[in-house]
């Protein structure tokens, strides 16, 4: 193990945005600069992931949790990147 690099957030999902609100993927693991696959929802290749790997445009996802936001709820199917809870500045 090196410390060479900021230390790591981790990859973890967070809350489901309420529908219409943006999800907040700003972990590297939501982006695969290696491969595109085909989206989940639109079948267009994406390289965005979600945080279980499921191949999605954010849009996408955050479409598909305004179209069904019980189902978003329930299974955390895509969710927001945890946020390390310190002080309430702003984002
Ligand atoms: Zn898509």
């Amino acid at each position: 193990m090196s410390a060479k690099s900021r230390k790591p957030e981790p990859f973890k999902p967070g809350t489901v945005p309420a529908p219409g609100e943006l999800l907040v993927w700003k972990h590297p693991h939501h982006f695969d600069r290696w491969q595109d696959r085909p989206c989940a929802l639109c079948k267009q290749p994406t390289p965005m992931r979600s945080h279980h790997d499921e191949p999605v445009h954010k849009v996408c996802a955050e479409a598909w949790i305004t179209a069904n936001p019980v189902k978003a709820r329930q299974s955390g199917r895509f969710a927001s990147d945890a946020q390390p809870k310190r002080s309430r500045t702003q984002a």
